[in-house]
Order: C-alpha cells, then sequence, then structure tokens
C-alpha cells in the first residue's frame, strides 16, 4: 500500500547536510504490524515522518496505492495525511486541558461528523480501549498509559488505514506498556501499524515484521509472520470539513478552557476598551471645547448649546407651546426673554460696583450659592460668576444696584439687590460678560419691556398727523402713576396743536412697531398741565419748575400700565439651551419639525485657523495612539497566545488545516474582546444607574451615543480580527513539522 523505492532524506541546517536516511527500499501493506527498531539517530522518527507526509523527501519515490507522490504539494500532503494516516506519539500529543471526551471529540468534529453520531462513536473508542471510566476526566490528570490510550482511541476515531506511532511506550512503564502494545495488535487486523521502539523484546511477540535501521539505512528486514494482502481492506476515511457550528462550539470551549489564560486575555482586552473609550471621549471633550473656541459679534450669549427658535407664522408662543419644548429631551432649560442678548451694566449710586451680565430667570439656577442667600423678593437676585471678578463680596451683597439700561434714569422699577454669590468659571461661553445673573419673572418682564422699548419704532398719531418719537420733533411719551388707563395729561405747547386750544376730551394713537410685532392704542386726553399746575397734575411736590420751559415741552403722559401692554405682546423668540452641544442638531430637528423656525448658536461661531489646525492635529494623534495601543496589546497577547502554540500544532498533525486553525483563533479572540467589551457597558449602565460611581465612565456616559458605542464595538472586533490574523501568519507561516519540532 505504501512503498518506498530508493527514498532518501536530507536535511540543510546552516550550510551543513545531515543525512535523515538513505536510499531505503520498503514496502508496508494492511495488515502489518511493522516495529522498526535501531540506536538512537539511526533516521527511525524521520522515516516515520516521511511516511506520514508530515515531511518532504529530496530522493527517490514513494508510492501510495500505487500512486507516485513526488509531485504533492503542502495541501496534497494534508489531505493524504487526513484520509490515510493516523499518529501517536511517545509524548501522546493530547489536549490537556481538554477532558478524555473532548478530545476524541476534536478529531471528530474537525473531520465533519455530525454531532448525534459522535457521541455513540466516542462511546464506542473509549470502551475499546477501555477508558470509557475516564471519559470526563481532564487529560492533564491521566497517568502516562492512559493517555496513551486515549492517543490510540483518538487515532482510531478517524477511521484510517495506517496508523503510525513514534515510540508510543517510550514514557511509559512496562506494565502500561505491554497492554498498550496488545490494543495495537488488536487493531491491527485490518490496518497498517508501524511503530519505532527502543525495546524490541516488549513487542517481539505481537507484531509481524521488524526493520532495524541503522545509520540512516535499513540493515535488516524481517518478516516474522505472514499477513493476508488484501488491498480490499483498505478503507480511507471520508473527508468532510468541520462545519461553522462546530467552529463557533470549539471556539467557545477553547475561550473558557484555560481559565488563568481567559483571565490575561480579558485583562489585556479590558485595558484595550478603556484606553480606547479614555481616548475617544477625550478627544470628543476636546471637539467640545473647540466648539466653544468660536466666537460672534452679533450674540452676547455664545453658548454653542443655545438654539435660538421663533414661529414660522410669526406668532407668539403659547404656554402649552412652551411647555412642550421644555418637555423635549435633552433640553437643559429655556429662556423666554428678549434680553438674554443684552448687557445689563448693573452700579450702584456711588458708582462703586460694575457688573457686567447675562439675564437668567432664577429658575433655571442650579446648585447652592457659595456666599449669601438665596432671594426672597423680586428685586433679589443672584450672580454667578469667577472669583477673579467678584471680588469682596460684603461689598457687593445687600447693595442697592441699577441699571442704566433706560436710557439713564435710575428707575426704581428696575433697581436690584444682590443677596447670593455662587463661583463658577463656567461662564467663558460668554464673550462679553463676566457673569450670569438669576433674577426674578418680574424682573425679567420689566427688563423685557424696557428691551422692546428700545427696540421698537414708536409711533403718535395726533390730531390727523403721524409722529415719529425721536425724531426732530421734541415729542415725548412718559408714563405717570396719576393717569388712569386709557386717558391721558399732556403739556400746554401740545394744547396749543387742537383747534381752541382745546385738547381736552379728544383722542389720539400710539402705534408701536419692531421686529416681532405692531401694536396700537387709543388715548383719550384728560388734563393739560402748565408751569402753574405741573406739581399738581403730575403729583411731582419736588419737582424743580425752573427746569420746566412750558415753550419746549412736548410729554404725553399715560398710565404706565397701558405703556406697557403696548409693548408686552407676549413672547415671540424663545432660547432653548441643550444639556450637551452633542444634542443640539437632534433638539434642533425636533423643533423645525414642530414648525419653528430655529437657529443653532453653534453654527454661527466662527473659529479661526489655529482651531483647524489643533483639531487635525488632535485627529492625528488620536489615530497614532490608537495604532501604539494596538501594537502593544499585540505583543501582549501574542505573549499570552505563545501557550497556545501547542494547542495549535496539535490541530495541525490531526489534520486541521490553517484556515480552520485560524477561525478558531479569530473565534477565541472575538469571544474575548466581546467579553471585555460587554463588561464595560455593564459597567456603564451601572455608572449611569448609580449602583457604582466610576468618574472616566460617567465621561464616557456623556459622551456616547448608541452609534459611538456601536462604532467602537466595530473597532475593538477589527483590532482583535488583526491580531489573531497577524498572530495566525506568523503561527502558520511554519510548516507542520517545524511546528511540531518546535513543540516537542
Ligand atoms: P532516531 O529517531 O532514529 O533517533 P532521527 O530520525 O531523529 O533518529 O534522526 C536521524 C538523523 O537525522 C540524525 O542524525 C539527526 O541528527 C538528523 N536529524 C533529525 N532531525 C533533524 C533536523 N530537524 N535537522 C537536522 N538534522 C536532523
Ligand atoms: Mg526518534
Amino acid at each position: 500500500m505504501i512503498k518506498l523505492k530508493n527514498v532518501s532524506k536530507y536535511y540543510y541546517s546552516k550550510g551543513v547536510i545531515a543525512t535523515g536516511f538513505t536510499k531505503v527500499n520498503l514496502e508496508f501493506n494492511i495488515g502489518e504490524f511493522v516495529a522498526i527498531t535501531g540506536e538512537s539517530g539511526s533516521g527511525k522518527s524521520t522515516l516515520l515522518n516521511v511516511i506520514s507526509g508530515l515531511d518532504s523527501y529530496e530522493e527517490g519515490e514513494m508510492y501510495v496505492n500505487g500512486k507516485e507522490t513526488s509531485h504533492y504539494m503542502e495541501k496534497d500532503w494534508e489531505i493524504y495525511r487526513r484520509k490515510y494516516i493516523g499518529n501517536i506519539y511517545q509524548n501522546f500529543n493530547l489536549i490537556n486541558s481538554y477532558s478524555v471526551y473532548q478530545n476524541i471529540d476534536l478529531i471528530l468534529s474537525l473531520n465533519g461528523v455530525p454531532r448525534k453520531l459522535r457521541k455513540s462513536k466516542i462511546n464506542e473508542l473509549l470502551a475499546r480501549v477501555n477508558m470509557t471510566r475516564y471519559k470526563h476526566t481532564k487529560v492533564s490528570k491521566l497517568s502516562g498509559g492512559q493517555k496513551q490510550r486515549v492517543a490510540i482511541a483518538r487515532a482510531l476515531a478517524k477511521d484510517v488505514p495506517v496508523i503510525i506511532a513514534d515510540e508510543p511506550t517510550g514514557n511509559l512503564d512496562k506494565a502500561a506498556a505491554i497492554s498498550v502494545i496488545k490494543l495495537l495488535k488488536e487493531i491491527s487486523k485490518d490496518k497498517l501499524i508501524i511503530i519505532v521502539t527502543h525495546n524490541y523484546d516488549q513487542v517481539e511477540d505481537y507484531v509481524t515484521r521488524k526493520i532495524t535501521m541503522h545509520d540512516g539505512r535499513v540493515l535488516e528486514d524481517k518478516k516474522l509472520m505472514d499477513v493476508s494482502n488484501d488491498d480490499n481492506l483498505i478503507k480511507t476515511a471520508s473527508l468532510k470539513n468541520i462545519n461553522i457550528l462546530e467552529k463557533v462550539r470549539l471556539g467557545i470551549r477553547n475561550t473558557f478552557n484555560i481559565v488563568p489564560k481567559f483571565i490575561l486575555l480579558l485583562l489585556v482586552y479590558s485595558f484595550i476598551v478603556c484606553a480606547l473609550m479614555a481616548e475617544y471621549s477625550y478627544f470628543r471633550l476636546n471637539e467640545e471645547d473647540i466648539e466653544k473656541l468660536g466666537y460672534n459679534n452679533l450674540f452676547y450669549d455664545t453658548n454653542p448649546s443655545r438654539i435660538i427658535i421663533n414661529k414660522n407664522d410669526k406668532t407668539t408662543f403659547s404656554d402649552d407651546e412652551i411647555n412642550k419644548i421644555k418637555s423635549i429631551k435633552n433640553v437643559e432649560s429655556i429662556s423666554t426673554n428678549a434680553v438674554v442678548d443684552d448687557i445689563i451694566f448693573q452700579y450702584s449710586n456711588d458708582n462703586d460696583i460694575w457688573i457686567n451680565c447675562l439675564l437668567k430667570p432664577i429658575d433655571n439656577f442650579k446648585g447652592k450659592v457659595d456666599v449669601g442667600r438665596v432671594p426672597e423678593k423680586d428685586n433679589e437676585v443672584i450672580v454667578v460668576g469667577s472669583k477673579s471678578i467678584l471680588t469682596s463680596p460684603d461689598k457687593i451683597l445687600n447693595k442697592d444696584l441699577y441699571t442704566d439700561y433706560d436710557n439713564g434714569k435710575l428707575d426704581k422699577s428696575t433697581g436690584i439687590k444682590i443677596v447670593g454669590i455662587k463661583y463658577s468659571d463656567n461662564t467663558s461661553s460668554f464673550k462679553y460678560t463676566d457673569s450670569i445673573m438669576y433674577v426674578s419673572n418680574n424682573y425679567i418682564n420689566n427688563m423685557t419691556y424696557l428691551t422692546n422699548k428700545n427696540y421698537s419704532e414708536i409711533k403718535l398719531k395726533f390730531m390727523g398727523t403721524n409722529y415719529k418719537i425721536g425724531s426732530d420733533n421734541n415729542f415725548k411719551i412718559d408714563t405717570n402713576d396719576w393717569v388712569s388707563p386709557g386717558k391721558a395729561f399732556i403739556s400746554s405747547s401740545l394744547n396749543s396743536y387742537c383747534d381752541k386750544e382745546k385738547c381736552i376730551g379728544r383722542d389720539f394713537d400710539i402705534n408701536i412697531k419692531n421686529i416681532y410685532f405692531e401694536s396700537n392704542k387709543s388715548f383719550n386726553i384728560e388734563k393739560v398741565y402748565d408751569s402753574k399746575n405741573i406739581n399738581k397734575i403730575l403729583n411731582l411736590p419736588d419737582y424743580n419748575k425752573d427746569n420746566f420751559n412750558e415753550y419746549y415741552d412736548f410729554t404725553f403722559y399715560i398710565n404706565p400700565n397701558d405703556y406697557r401692554d403696548l409693548f408686552n405682546k407676549g413672547t415671540y423668540e424663545i432660547s432653548v439651551y441643550a444639556n450637551d452641544i452633542k444634542n443640539v442638531d437632534d433638539i434642533s430637528k425636533k423643533l423645525n419639525s414642530m414648525n419653528y423656525h430655529t437657529l443653532n448658536i453653534k453654527d454661527t461661531l466662527v473659529r479661526d485657523d489655529s482651531v483647524k489646525i489643533i483639531r487635525v492635529i488632535k485627529i492625528i494623534v488620536t489615530c497614532i495612539l490608537i495604532v501604539v495601543l494596538f501594537f502593544i496589546s499585540y505583543f501582549i497577547i501574542k505573549l499570552i497566545l505563545k501557550s497556545r502554540n501547542s494547542y495549535f500544532a496539535i490541530l495541525r498533525m490531526l489534520g486541521a488545516n490553517i484556515s480552520v486553525c485560524r477561525n478558531l483563533l479569530v473565534l477565541e479572540l472575538f469571544n474575548v474582546a466581546s467579553i471585555a467589551y460587554f463588561i464595560f457597558l455593564l459597567l456603564a449602565k451601572m455608572n449611569e444607574n448609580k449602583i457604582i460611581t466610576v468618574k472616566f465612565i460617567n465621561i464616557v456616559n456623556r459622551y456616547f451615543t448608541f452609534n459611538d458605542y456601536l462604532t467602537l464595538y466595530l473597532i475593538i472586533i477589527l483590532m482583535s480580527l488583526f491580531i489573531s490574523l497577524r498572530y495566525a501568519s506568523t503561527l502558520f507561516k511554519k510548516s507542520v513539522m517545524n511546528t511540531y519540532r518546535e513543540e516537542a
């Protein structure tokens, strides 16, 4: 069946040629039980390796079933080994971390035997080698004799016609050796068994042929028994490949099989996951800082999380609509006042204190004050700003402060008192202000009214003529508490515009107009004042009459609430603040779908070139770090996987091809990587639910969306794939024999 004709094998190493064996002529047939003996170094193992197809030969011809093999490529030898050869080794080459059952199961799955058939077959084989009792014992716990029995069972599992055993009893005591030989004899009936032995006496009674080697040559070839040479008995193993399900199953088994290895790999992957997460969230944090670096000259509040909205139909926002906007996901706060884009200068009477600030409604204030207390009255406020600006709090607290907002007029209604201070350096997004002032809603309304007043065009229609306030006429509108609603007091100079100076009882209109709205109101003139009665009519007892010139005063006094009504026409514009810049676009989209017109402040910010350069550098640094991380992990994983070399060597000796081994390795690392990743996700979830608190994970939670998590998972899996493929390529570059030699 196997025939060698003048076959020689040489080894070339470091320029020296060593002879394995020379000019060997042998023929082996089914039914033979051949013992090869000879002193050490005589070429026995080399001969077996050539016959097994594990090693090449340099000279002569080898025939298998009459067919010449010199043209065989690595792949053909692989098929040959799988179809014909079962090997048994002196050092067993079992997978120590597998149980007896799993070891035999491995070779059956590698050869695509369906699961159902495997079970009965393994049981049968174990019974045949008398190892049923140890079915679920780990191989590492067995004695040498027991191991060799398992190895024999494994060799038999494949139904190959040839069993080749290199000193199978070399590591066994006498009794164990005899029983192994007996076992081999039993199975030799329909197979060709070739064994190498040092101890010929031990096998003498069982073998059918003795070959003695000396110095690479066959010294003696003696037939001891006749065997029927029946080629019909040759049954080659059917070639089927391991299916994907079995690969997955083996992959999972290998993942957890060796606990210390699993833990080490898990640690390395956890490190990779954490490092990647940290790097990525740091990158995102930077991106956000860069977003904040922008500026523009149009808005005072350049907070990039801010979205300005108004309605597409140019009407006011109802309370209902405002509440709906407030309840949009990730909206932190909203500001319905128009004064957010104006600086309010507050100063005390003695011009001692100047505070430059933005106004925000008090219900937006979060946290505790550092100095002072929370406001109790409408004119009490809290200021948030950096320590460097809000120095000497005792000078600031409880001082009466006014704004110059109302054209320099110190108005009681716009006066405030700071009662609380909170220090924060987080106001840097406000380019033109130092601090934020949290004020009552009433105060906001006052300021809104004043803002509207300042930015509106005010017109009078008096006695059939239109007059624009603030243009070259001297007409003025002012408020006075003594004027009843709907009525007006006018000066005597104005009275002269009327027929016969009788304005009392007649009406005039005020029309105001700004970018948002237009409003109108009619007033009925009730009184006319002059230099004699001004103090009485306007109830200004302290008013210095010397400052009053009857001929140059063209003031219309109306009721303050009436004036206010003209301007307080509701909310036309709202500022929505996202809890995070990353959510601005989503919120903006949502608002658009609700039929609002949006302007994202972050998109109005201008960034200069240096910012762009910094960003590019950061991207490059991030990429470099990921590559460095990859190589560090690769070398650590490589070290850990060294322990897997023998496993893959055995797999290849059992006939698994490189792609199967590679797949198994990929699967093994994929599993560990996924486990490490999902442990991290679990920790993140626990962190989110405050079961644990890890600061670094908090950052991750803050920045990561589902897509980020998915992207990072893919990166980690790709990295893992890359590592396994790289490792596989170095592992499988060597031939089976070399891998085996290194391991043996
Ligand atoms: P045996 O198994 O009979 O002890 P071997 O077949 O192992 O002998 O070795 C036969 C000869 O081949 C020896 O001289 C040995 O030095 C040489 N040889 C075996 N393996 C190698 C190798 N990998 N490289 C170089 N020489 C080798
Ligand atoms: Mg040897």
